[in-house]
């Protein structure tokens, strides 16, 4: 592994919620926020926590919901120099609620905002020239013209010796053919480690079950992959360790936003700094259990030491 940051590209936001459980936002109601957001931002903040070198290539606008997340980022120890402010575009923004049943109505505002203008900036430039790490969020290609950014990233840290990440984030829309799914593939061909949860092992492999579908994906040559199973916990495969199975810490789900990206940036750091993959994975199942247990979508991030203790009250340890 290289030595350098931990890189992650994406849209910054701010969330928005309901605090009572609806249908949508057809009537006045009550909301809490804005709160720091972006599936991006919420990995590459709990890599600093967990004590990970960690910066992010974003963009915001020049406004409160902006300077909120880029303010967050910096106290938690994130390089915010390759965060773009946009004239004139406001900050992205998600308003959330809750349905009874736990699915969720959005009202997104990222395409059209700040965030839909990240790009290759000097900045972003100098943060990748100097990163060890690229970690690909697939919710970021929803922003148009994001493609070519992300693979001058991974081409240039993979060129210095450094690895990949990707968490694919499948969404229905792009896991048909098309642009988002050939962004998949090219992705899927320069991975090391591959952060799938649900169904989305088996979309990006194109295959029906879970053996078919990793072994499909180990023989791409991605070294790791690990599947989120939510309240389930999560499972290991590699070519050396076979299947590792770590179940779920028992925790109230107050609110799963945000979970895969705390599990994902624990596991990636904790492997970073050289833990197995059954202690990285420990821990990434803690800080998921820590995320879901909090309300508000990076309110959840958790540091080691918080990990540590949150481990051992639960009587637990690697192989337990
Ligand atoms: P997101 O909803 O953020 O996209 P995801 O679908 O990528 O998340 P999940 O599988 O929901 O990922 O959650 C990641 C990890 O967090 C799980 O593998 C598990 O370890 C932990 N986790 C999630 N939900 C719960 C829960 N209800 N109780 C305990 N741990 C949980
Ligand atoms: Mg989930």
């Amino acid at each position: 592994e290289g030595l350098g940051p931990t890189v992650t590209v994406g849209e910054i936001l701010v969330e928005i919620m309901a605090t009572t459980v609806g249908a949508g936002f057809l009537a006045p109601q009550p909301l809490v926020g804005p709160f720091a957001s972006g599936a991006p931002a919420i990995f590459i903040d709990q890599v600093a926590r967990f004590g990970g070198a960690a910066g992010i290539v974003a963009a915001v606008g020049a406004d409160d919901f902006g300077t909120l997340n880029v303010e967050r980022l910096r106290a938690d120890g994130v390089d915010v120099s390759a965060i773009a402010v946009i004239p004139g575009k406001p900050t992205g923004s998600a308003f959330v609620r809750y349905r009874a049943d736990g699915s969720r109505d959005f009202v997104y505002n990222i395409a059209h905002s700040a965030a839909g203008d990240t790009t290759m900036t000097n900045a972003a430039r100098a943060l990748i020239a100097r990163a060890g790490h690229v970690h690909v969020m697939g919710s970021a290609f929803a922003i148009r013209g994001i493609g070519d950014l992300l693979l001058e990233a991974v081409a240039s840290v993979r060129a210095r010796g450094g690895s990949v990440s990707f968490d694919p984030n499948i969404r229905k829309e792009l896991a048909q053919d098309g642009e988002g799914r050939k962004l998949v593939d090219d992705m899927l061909a320069v991975t090391d480690l591959l952060l799938p949860s649900g169904d989305e092992l088996l979309v990006a492999a194109r295959e029906a079950t879970e053996e078919a579908a990793v072994e499909r994906l180990l023989g791409l040559g991605i070294g790791e992959v690990v599947l989120k199973r939510g309240s389930a916990g999560s499972s290991h495969f590699s070519r050396d360790s076979g299947r590792i199975d770590c179940p779920a810490f028992a925790v109230e789900e107050i609110d799963p936003t945000g979970a895969g990206d705390c599990f994902g940036a624990t596991y990636l750091t904790g492997r970073r700094a050289g833990l197995p993959p059954a202690h990285a994975l420990l821990y990434a199942n803690a800080a998921g259990a820590c995320a879901v247990n909090r309300q508000g979508p990076m309110e959840g991030v958790s540091s080691r030491q918080a990990l540590d203790q949150f481990i051992a009250a639960a009587g637990r340890e690697v192989g337990a």
